[in-house]
């Protein structure tokens, strides 16, 4: 048998990730792995974590949400269960030292503290939570070599880079190019995408997701995020990174060498599979997960991204090449104003609008440390709030 983790927590287990992470678990323990389900957190769907303790006994849980602990408390008694609250409880967790890997599954800005206190702790981490990576990967990386420890991506890109690379040398790899699928919207027109619903913005037709990746998905600000974790995760040139629409989602990504062949990797669009090698990496064990049948693919197909009509695309790109902070304050625009389209406070056209708005008020610094980069996510947060939404109408 192979040697995986065997203590293993799980922030955000009850999100998409979260779910599909225990499903894996429970793979491997059918494989005979005998994995210890440390610590669980939710924000708030007590239901689904009280299912999730019934099945796999953690030691501890967390819930964000003070109104969610209190229904938890009042409604679920379960013996010698320790329960949290909070993001201190969440830090006091990404520090402990009786688990020895975190699956970080958080969505947005509230992944990147757990992401550093878990490596600090000298703890691996498969990282879900690219928003970490983008808005933090400098000092992401420095942790890792300081603490030797290792970074595991779970985005299917990112796996699919990760498995291209191995066996090859850096110096070998002329660029990578990530695949997108486009989103719900890539053959609208841009006037439909100018003003989409909430709901036709979430109708993606490949991934089943949570609502924040979705929407991120439909404006392309996934790709413009995931450009940014693959800088990081790598150490890429900006001009190594190129960006590929395949609508069927079949090749997850593909890394281009300097003789002129090129490997992709390929499976169905299931995030257990990439998960799954996050905590077998590099070897593999046995899934009954989805394979592909050839003879029943529908023709796989490839287009430069439009960037005019997917302008938080064309931003990210310019984020990228520009670097600093500025990364930071396009993560922290694009979270609020998702937030905003999802309460139907905000256009659709006016995701992308907002975060240039943010990004040219921004001072951009190269230097900066990660209280910089709470502040500045704090500033950029406050700024769009404490203004008038009908300023964008
Ligand atoms: P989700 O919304 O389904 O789940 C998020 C989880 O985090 C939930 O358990 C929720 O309770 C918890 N949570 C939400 N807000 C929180 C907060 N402020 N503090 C603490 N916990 C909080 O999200 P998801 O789709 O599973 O995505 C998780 C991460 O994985 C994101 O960074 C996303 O970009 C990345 N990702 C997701 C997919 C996918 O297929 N869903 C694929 C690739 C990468
Ligand atoms: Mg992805």
């Amino acid at each position: 048998m192979i040697k995986i983790h065997k203590k293993i927590s799980i922030f955000g287990s009850t999100g998409s990730i979260g779910s599909n992470s225990l499903e894996v678990i429970d793979n491997l323990s059918k494989n005979g792995y005998d994995i210890d389900v440390v610590y669980l957190t939710t924000n708030s769907r007590i239901d689904l974590l009280a299912a999730q303790i019934k099945k796999y006994s953690p030691r501890g849980i967390l819930i964000l949400d003070k109104k969610a602990f209190s229904d938890f408390n009042l409604n679920y008694n379960f013996k010698e269960l320790e329960i949290l609250s909070g993001c201190e409880g969440l830090l006091e967790l990404s520090r402990r030292t009786d688990y020895d890997l975190l699956i970080n599954a958080l969505v947005g800005f509230s992944g990147l503290m757990p992401t550093v206190e878990a490596l600090k702790s000298g703890k691996d981490v498969a990282i879900a939570n690219k928003e970490s990576l983008v808005v933090a990967g400098k000092i992401i990386n420095e942790l890792t070599s300081k603490n030797g420890t290792n970074l595991f991506p779970i985005d299917s890109e990112h796996s699919a880079i990760l498995q291209c690379l191995i066996g090859e040398k850096k110096q070998s790899v002329s660029r990578v190019i990530l695949t997108a699928s486009g989103g719900p919207l890539y053959n609208k027109s841009a006037e439909e995408i100018k003003n989409t619903s909430v709901e036709n913005a979430l109708a993606h037709p490949n991934w089943k997701m949570g609502q924040k990746i979705t929407i991120d998905s439909a404006t392309m600000m996934n790709k413009g995020l995931e450009i940014i974790e693959a800088k990081w995760l790598f150490d890429l040139n900006t001009n190594q990174i190129d960006v590929l629409v395949h609508p069927q989602s079949i090749i997850h990504s593909m890394v281009e060498f300097i003789d002129g062949s090129l490997k992709a990797q390929l499976g169905m669009p299931d995030m257990k599979i990439p998960i799954q090698y996050s905590l077998t990496y590099p070897d593999r064990v046995f899934s009954n997960y989805s394979t592909i049948d050839f003879k029943k693919l529908k023709p796989l197909t490839f287009e430069e991204p439009d960037l005019d009509k997917f302008k938080c695309l064309r931003i990210a790109y310019d984020v990228l090449k520009e670097g600093g902070t500025f990364p930071v304050v396009m993560n922290a625009a694009n979270e609020v104003a998702v937030d905003l389209f999802l309460k139907r406070k905000i256009n659709f056209h006016e995701i992308s609008e907002i975060i240039e708005t943010q990004l040219n008020k921004h001072t951009n610094k190269q230097e900066y440390n990660l209280a910089d980069i709470v502040q500045i996510d704090t500033i950029t947060r406050n700024n769009i709030l404490n203004e008038p939404i009908n300023t964008y109408k």
